[in-house]
Parts: structure tokens; C-alpha cells; sequence
């Protein structure tokens, strides 16, 4: 471990610090938000920022260019009672290392503020609620309450317009431990997933005394499995797609033919035409399993993120940065193929071009009881200097980098097209939204 070079290192260092004592689950971080808001007016005391989505923050650096890149940190930590420093109430902990991207994003503000202005374009820094997909009842009572539309920071994020005045999004992530030395990751693709609940109902019937006047909702359930069995000899194996089929439905009698069954299958793969071809053979399967026994198949799917396809030119500078050098990095993992992980990163990239940049520094498994952050040198200073040399990088090719950018009304229609639940809260209809 070196010495670090950031001025502002140190102060970083106490504020992570003081994150991972104090964890907390998504649109709840009003602690971390405080703690960081209080850093930033410190840091950069003429630059207005704003709240949105409960928790989440935003700020504009840089004169007012036209064209603006994101760099984007999250603010919640994970359940995880297990872990060694989880908060013995809540069992919230930091076991996805949010806190130190938080810290990251936090040293490039600080470090930028040391001097005049010298990128080409504004850094639109946001602090994220919410990317875990936990704690599910909290978000829907928060739905319910017209707080929030989305259980996903980033997509409410999009919704309230974070992202319309923004070119491209530079984001990263812990890669967890095990790695000799300080390491950067670039373009490796996350997969993304849905929820299918498939609830089959029947008619209930003595079991002994009129079996024949009854349909089993539980066949149709074992019928269902039995075709996702089946057709697991044709999914395809390139796009790393993963069902998980499980009966999430309530006990039955053995002497009462069971009207109902619920089975429920996350739908995960790292491509998303696939997804959506997927989900559509599972509806045919439930469909198909229902109509065999005389019942009825209710089908709902909650869209969890979407598939992350990281944008290859955009990491082109980062690359570059690597390559040049930057002390306190000694290794790059470069493309090494996709994960089967998924994150909200896959749902802001239907937006804008997207990458997520890996690194070291941190010891024990993601989402594990053993996550810590074992090297901060690294993470909060040799990291923010990596990711400052690739912004600057960024300035002379932004306008070829920045290929595309979509609407939140074009996010949505993906979310229906996947059979998602898209609730009304801020959005007309998707015909509406499709032409914006
Ligand atoms: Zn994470
Ligand atoms: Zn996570």
C-alpha cells in the first residue's frame, strides 16, 4: 500500500468510514444522504444540490457546458444479519460496498474543486437510492403512498428527469476480494432479470368423496414445472440465461383437491430480446398447463433490472488511462466475458450509454457476511484518480462516444414489452410516452 495523493483522502476516508457504521436499505439512506450532503457543501460550497427520490442527491459541476457525463454512486447497503458489522436492528450492512463508490464519487468532486475547470463538459454527479432489490413490502407501501413509482433508484431517478440533461453515465462497483493487486475491470456485461409469479387456479373438491368435481390448481403447477423442465434443453447458452423455478403458494390438505397454486421463476439472461422471448415461453407453458387441466393460469411479471450491455466506446478512454498509467494501479481486467449478476445500471443504459467500471480493494464475497473494505488506499484514492484520467480522456471523443439517448418513455415501453407491471404514478400511457 502506498501513500495516497488525493488532498482530500483522508476526509473521504472518515466519511466512508462513517457510512459503513451506519448502513441503511434503499429510499431509507437519509443518514448517508445527510453525511454526504454535509461533505459536499464543505467541498464545493457554491454549487447547488438537489434532493430527489427521498434520499437520493444531485449536483451539476462545470460552467454550464452543453454536453454532460454522469458519475454515479449508490447509497444503500444490503440485509445481511450475518455479517460481523451489520447493524444488529436492521441487519442492514454495506455487503455490496455501496459506500465506497459513494467515496470514490465523492474524492472526484473533492479533487476537482482544487482547480479551475479544465474538462470540456459539466460532471453531473448522483448519488442513487435504492439498487439493491430488497425489501420489497417498504417499496410497495412507498408505491402505495405515491412516493415512489419504481422500486429501482435508478429507473425512479429517470422518471423524475436526473438523467434528460445528461450525455453519457460512468458508474462502478467493488468486484469483491481476491485479488493480488490493485485491479480495475472494464465492459463486463451484467445479466438482468424478471419475477414471473404464476398463480393457477382450480375448483377445491373432497379428494375422496368427489375428486371428479374438482380441477388441481396443483397438476397445472406440476405440469408448468415440468415444462420448464423440459424446455430447458432449448434455452440458449450463450446469453447466460438462469430460471428458478420455486412453489411459492401456501399449504395444502391432502383430503381437499388444492384450487390454488403459485409457482414463481426468476427469468435472468444477459440479453434482452431474449428476456423478452423467454418470458413469453413461460406464459405459453402456464397457459398451456392451465388449459391441460380445465383451469386458469394468472400471470404477472415484475421487470427486476434490465440486462447491462456496457458501452465499448465509452470505456476507450478508461482503457487508455490504464494503459498510461496511474500509480496504485497495477492490473486491468479487460472483457472477460458477461455475469450473471445484475444490477439497475442495465435499466439507466435503455437511457444513455453506460459503462461500470470494476475494482479492487475490498476483501470477502459480494452480498456475502465477510464483505470489507481491506485496502482504501486503493479504493478511495488510486481508484478516484483512474476514474479522473479516463473523464479527462473522455472530453476530446464525447460527442462520437455519446451515441444515443433515449427517454424514460422509451424505458417504459421496454417494461411493458417484458410484461411488466408499469404503475400509472407519473406516466400518461405508454402510446403517450413511445412519442415523446
Ligand atoms: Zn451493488
Ligand atoms: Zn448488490
Amino acid at each position: 500500500m502506498s501513500a495516497p495523493l488525493l488532498a482530500a483522502y483522508s476526509r473521504v476516508a472518515a466519511l466512508v468510514a462513517d457510512l459503513w457504521a451506519h448502513p441503511e436499505v434503499g429510499y431509507q439512506e437519509t443518514y448517508t444522504s445527510a453525511r454526504i450532503r454535509d461533505f459536499l457543501e464543505r467541498q464545493v460550497p457554491d454549487v447547488e444540490i438537489t434532493t430527489f427520490a427521498r434520499t437520493g442527491l444531485r449536483l451539476r459541476l462545470g460552467p454550464g457546458h452543453e454536453r454532460a457525463v454522469a458519475l454515479v454512486a449508490e447509497l444503500d447497503a444490503l440485509i445481511v444479519p450475518a455479517h460481523p458489522a451489520a447493524d444488529p436492528v436492521t441487519g442492514a450492512v454495506h455487503a455490496c460496498g455501496h459506500h465506497t463508490q459513494v467515496g470514490i464519487a465523492c474524492a472526484v468532486v473533492a479533487e476537482l474543486a482544487t482547480k479551475p475547470w479544465d474538462l470540456p463538459y459539466d460532471l453531473v454527479v448522483v448519488f442513487v437510492p435504492a439498487e439493491e432489490y430488497i425489501d420489497l413490502d417498504t417499496r410497495r407501501a412507498l408505491r402505495d403512498a405515491g412516493e415512489i413509482a419504481w422500486f429501482g433508484g435508478k429507473p425512479e431517478a429517470m422518471r423524475l428527469g436526473v438523467f434528460d440533461d445528461v450525455d453519457v453515465a460512468v458508474l462502478t462497483h467493488t468486484m469483491g476480494g481476491g485479488y493480488a493487486t490493485p485491479t480495475v475491470e472494464l465492459d463486463c456485461d451484467l445479466a438482468g432479470f424478471a419475477y414471473k409469479h404464476v398463480t393457477f387456479h382450480g375448483r377445491a373438491a373432497h379428494a375422496g368423496f368427489v375428486p371428479f368435481a374438482g380441477i388441481n390448481a396443483a397438476s397445472m403447477a406440476v405440469l408448468y414445472q415440468t415444462a420448464i423442465g423440459l424446455g430447458r434443453q432449448q434455452l440458449r447458452e450463450d446469453v447466460l440465461a438462469r430460471l428458478n423455478p420455486v412453489v411459492s403458494s401456501a399449504p395444502m390438505t391432502t383430503n381437499v383437491i388444492p384450487d390454488t397454486a403459485r409457482v414463481s421463476t426468476d427469468v435472468r439472461t444477459i440479453d434482452l430480446a431474449y428476456m423478452s422471448e423467454l418470458s413469453a415461453k413461460l406464459d405459453a407453458m402456464a397457459q398451456g398447463a392451465a388449459l391441460a387441466m380445465g383451469g386458469v393460469a394468472e400471470i404477472d411479471t415484475e421487470v427486476g433490472y434490465f440486462p447491462f450491455r456496457q458501452h465499448r466506446p465509452l470505456s476507450v478512454p478508461f482503457r487508455e488511462a490504464f494503459h498510461a498509467g496511474v500509480p496504485g494501479i497495477d492490473s486491468l481486467l479487460d472483457d472477460r466475458g458477461g455475469s450473471a449478476a445484475a444490477g439497475d445500471v442495465g435499466d439507466l443504459s435503455i437511457m444513455l450509454p453506460c459503462i461500470q467500471i470494476g475494482y479492487s480493494g475490498l476483501e470477502g464475497t459480494v452480498h456475502g457476511a465477510d464483505l470489507h473494505l481491506a485496502d482504501p488506499v486503493t479504493v478511495l484514492d488510486a481508484v478516484p484518480r483512474f476514474v479522473l484520467d479516463g473523464l479527462r480522456r473522455l472530453g476530446p471523443c464525447l460527442e462520437e462516444v455519446a451515441s444515443y439517448h433515449g427517454t424514460y418513455g422509451q424505458y417504459v415501453v421496454n417494461v411493458a414489452r417484458l410484461g411488466g407491471t408499469v404503475l400509472a404514478n407519473g406516466v400518461e400511457s405508454f402510446q403517450d410516452l413511445a412519442q415523446r
